[in-house]
């Protein structure tokens, strides 16, 4: 089949790539010239296991171009997915700016039925107002072709984003028209093969399971870091009450990490789309708005643990920094708790030494040259000389180390743990004072 996607990012280039790995002629459209560029040159733009063999093997079989012209992009696809950014508008809502140009562009160029099919996580109606730009360029011209437009949220985990895809848990579709949801059910047969896994429901229902699921996400994460902040007030140990009542197969023990605090590029984004769209129907979402109020807490949370440790006195400190992405396996930073962390030691006079294993050119992108940041080649360079070693990111390659090396690189052997990386007696055992989320702080 033949398949254009707009936007080339996390969503974009996952989805372009696996279409084109089943089979399909993939035609990937972006307004960024340099990534198209980089694209075309064989580069990545973004670091996603996998992802770098499976559009090489795709671009060379050619199943997969990248090109900046949407005029050649709208004439190849039957499929218009649309996997453009959605951020936030200052009020919280989604920007729905790229998505409508796109819409735009089709009803500017289209001359066929198109299935037009949105892949961006956008707010209830969005599939209403996609279909009536695309209509209103149509009649300006004078042209009169069907489409439809489908939503088809899109579950995928960055750092796991091949296999999510390639395997999903569900291949959620919204449309009306069941002859379109036959074609999309053809379209994703390759990855429905064991059992079915393609719930075809209406547009609306399609386009809220995508903010239901983050949101579920988000308040997991944020129960557990209320919890995490009780626990330690009280002297219970929040690892040990995790596993208690992750027993419980209603509860389960996956996403119940406490940690300091959500980050990336959905949940935040969307937990506050979600409370705007409540508001717009004047529903006062008071869980949501708890959810977000906990995460944004709790972002803090290691820096007044620092701050209160050094007695408010942190200028002229260095911390050592290790994990700079929002979570393990990728190198995004967008809304990552490594940020706020590093402002506010900025903020309070202090420098960071930082090391991730993958996202040091996107910190470098982001802050650029700066004297109060140091990018080091590796983990224990980031300790060496430090005040203080705090840790955001459970990378893997962080949570078994030579505990004496740190003591010895340290200027002051105390680690603030965010993620509960660590083992906290091994830890101590090996004279570390040893802050973490959740567990009573000892030396
Ligand atoms: P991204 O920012 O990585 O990529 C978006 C791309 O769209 C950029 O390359 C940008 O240049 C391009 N673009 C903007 N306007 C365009 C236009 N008019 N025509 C063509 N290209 C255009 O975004 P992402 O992380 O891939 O997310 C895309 C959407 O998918 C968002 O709505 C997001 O919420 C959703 N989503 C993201 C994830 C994730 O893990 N990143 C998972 C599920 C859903």
């Amino acid at each position: 089949m033949n398949i254009t996607i707009f936007g080339s990012g996390y969503v974009g280039l996952v989805t372009g790539a696996c279409l084109a790995e089943v089979g399909n002629h993939v035609v990937c459209v972006d307004v960024d010239p340099d990534k198209v560029a980089l694209l075309n040159d064989g580069g990545v733009p973004i670091y996603e296991p996998g992802l770098e063999e499976l559009l090489k093997s795709n671009r060379e079989a050619g199943r997969l171009t990248f090109t900046t012209d949407a005029v050649a992009g709208v004439r190849h696809g039957l499929f218009q997915f649309i996997a453009v950014g959605t951020p936030p508008d200052e009020d919280g809502s989604a920007d729905l700016q790229h998505v409508l140009a796109v819409a735009k562009t089709i009803g500017e160029q289209m001359d066929d039925y198109r299935i037009i099919v949105d892949k961006s996580t956008v707010p209830v109606g969005t599939a209403d107002r996609v279909a009536e730009q695309v209509r209103t360029h149509l009649a300006a011209r004078g042209v009169d072709v069907e489409f439809d437009v489908v939503s088809n949220p899109e579950f995928l985990k960055e750092g796991a984003a091949i296999e999510d895809f390639m395997r999903p848990d569900r291949i959620v579709v919204g449309t009306d028209n069941p002859r379109t949801g036959e074609l999309l059910r053809a379209l994703y047969a390759p990855f429905n093969r064991s059992h079915d896994r393609l719930m075809l429901m209406d547009v609306r229902s399609a386009e809220l399971t995508k903010y239901a699921a983050n949101a579920i996400l988000a308040t997991k994460i944020s129960f557990m870091n209320e919890l995490s902040n009780i626990a330690e007030a009280l002297g219970a140990d929040i690892e040990r009450v995790r596993v208690g009542i992750g027993s419980d197969p209603r509860i389960g023990y996956q996403f119940i990490y406490p940690g300091c605090g959500y980050g990336g590029s959905c949940f935040p984004k969307d937990v506050r789309a979600l409370i705007h769209s409540a508001r717009s129907i004047g529903y006062d979402a008071e869980l949501l708005s708890a959810v977000e109020a906990v995460n944004d807490r709790q972002k803090d949370v290691l820096f007044k643990k620092i701050d209160e440790y050094f007695g408010g006195q942190l200028a002229g400190r260095t911390v050592g920094l290790w994990g700079l992405s929002f979570k393990p396996n990728t190198d995004d930073m967008r809304e990552a708790s490594s940020r706020r962390l590093m402002e506010a030691l900025w903020q309070a006079g202090a420098r960071v030494q930082a090391f991730d294993p993958v996202a040091m050119d996107e910190a470098r992108r982001l802050y650029g040259e700066r004297p109060d940041l140091t990018l080091t080649p590796d983990a224990l360079a980031a300790a060496d000389g430090a005040d203080a070693l705090a840790i955001v990111t459970e990378w893997t390659q962080f949570r078994s180390p030579d505990f004496g090396q740190i003591r010895q690189l340290l200027k002051e052997p105390v680690v603030f743990d965010g993620r509960n990386v660590f083992d906290s007696r091994q830890a101590i055992t090996a004279g570390l004072t040893y802050f973490s989320i959740g567990r009573t702080a000892r030396r």
